[in-house]
């Protein structure tokens, strides 16, 4: 087989498990919010690896810490500490109100430690039977077993059984089916402030603030999963800090390494205190390149002048999102916050956004679905307006040939 059959979009049919279907290109360079694929052909990056390249495809700050990590210590497990870890965990701690993390290698994995964890601590403060943790339809959180459990989408869960029990989910944004369903055997509720896969819906503040209130009433942990809406991307650090309700667990990954594999499990002293060595643990968690990596988007991101930016670039995609439906009448909504974009396609367009997902790309624009109703938006947090703008104009193109 020759090194080009090898690496065609047909072999991705016979060598990967086909668990995803990806687009028909196949991306081999990125400088900012531009990426070219193989026979060269350039695309604006509206999707941003899902929520991950919240800096754009190599920007400096990355591709020096990485470098530099890279001449100088790989990786020695946590059997030893070491320096970027701490830093990031310091910088962590220092920005939020966290004052304890773990770190793991993706979101599902820092969720099954905050599930985990939430489960400990109820067992060991309270009684072996606190265990129920209550989580929301359309809700998604990873796809290890229990994460896909609390996961609000049976659909990816189905079939893998059996699941771990004590589950219950009820309708995101209904604190009375919380109220109808939380006991003091409830060891958490778990909840994505804005759901991200569910179709990029934002939590109501009374609904978030009811949680806390239940949860404290309760005497169970609230846990905020902000793998996606985390690191900027609401345009605050994490989204919590819009609501001004605060979690006793957070989880982020997707943009925490910019495109480098790294999560984090943040909590509180009072929370933390129940593990001990042993309790729970990952090879690869907490890793001197990772966490490098992280420390360089973490700086970068959480500053004044990023944060701000953000809310202006919503500003242009909202702009020019309704510029290009005045003309076609594809969406009914937009929603969201900061580089986190949704848009609902109206009755007529119901179920196809697909379709315009793959009109997009033949119009040089990768972007997102969250769902077959919703398209979305996720673009690096410093996309340059010139970049949205061209995006937008690709868009419009795309959009007349669906509508
Ligand atoms: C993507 C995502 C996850 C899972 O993260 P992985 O890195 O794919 O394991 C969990 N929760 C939310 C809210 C996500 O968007």
């Amino acid at each position: 087989m020759t090194e080009k059959t090898a690496v065609s979009r047909d072999a991705f049919d016979r060598v990967i498990l086909p668990v995803y279907s990806p687009a028909k290109f196949i991306p081999v360079r990125g400088k900012g919010s531009r990426v070219w694929d193989q026979q060269g052909t350039e695309y604006i990056d509206f999707a941003g690896g899902i929520a991950v390249t919240a800096l754009g495809h190599c920007h400096p700050a990355l591709v020096a810490a990485l470098h530099k990590q890279g001449e100088t210590l790989w990786h020695v497990s946590n059997v030893f500490t070491n320096e970027p870890a701490l830093r990031l965990a310091q910088k962590l701690i220092d920005a939020t109100f966290a004052d304890r993390v773990f770190f793991a290698n993706s979101g599902a994995e820092a969720n099954e430690a905050a599930f985990k964890l939430a489960r400990y601590y109820a067992s060991s403060k309270h009684s072996p039977y606190k265990s129920k943790i209550i989580a929301f339809h359309n809700a998604f959180h990873g796809r290890t077993l229990f994460t896909v459990s609390v996961g609000g989408q049976p659909k990816y869960s189905d079939g893998f059984g059996p699941k771990p029990a004590d589950i219950v989910h009820v309708p995101f944004n209904d604190l009375a089916a919380v109220k109808a369903v939380i006991d003091d055997h409830t060891c958490a509720i778990v909840v994505e402030p804005i759901q991200g896969e569910g179709g990029v819906v934002p939590a109501d503040p009374a609904f978030l603030q009811g949680l806390r209130d239940l949860c404290d009433q309760h005497q169970a942990l609230l846990v905020f999963d902000e793998v996606q809406s985390g690191m900027g991307r609401s345009g605050k650090l994490f989204s919590y800090m819009h609501y001004g309700v605060t979690p006793d667990i957070l989880t982020t990954a997707k943009a925490l390494g910019g495109g480098f594999p790294v999560s984090a499990m943040l909590t509180t002293e009072e929370i933390a205190s129940v593990m001990s060595p042993g309790k729970h643990g990952t090879t690869y968690g907490g890793n001197p390149l990772a966490c490098a990596v992280a420390e360089a988007a973490l700086e970068v991101i959480n500053t004044p002048e990023v944060l701000a930016g953000i809310e202006e670039r919503r500003q242009q995609f909202i702009q020019a999102l309704e510029a290009i439906n005045a003309k076609y009448h594809v969406f009914s909504e937009f929603r969201g916050q900061g580089l986190l974009i949704g848009a609902e396609l109206s009755e007529k367009y119901k179920n196809r956004a697909g379709e315009f997902h793959t009109a997009a790309a033949e119009c040089g624009l990768m972007m997102l679905v969250a769902g077959p109703n919703v398209m979305r938006f996720a673009p690096s947090l410093v996309i340059d307006f010139a970049d949205i703008a061209e995006g937008m104009a690709r868009l419009e193109k795309a959009i007349g040939m669906v509508a």
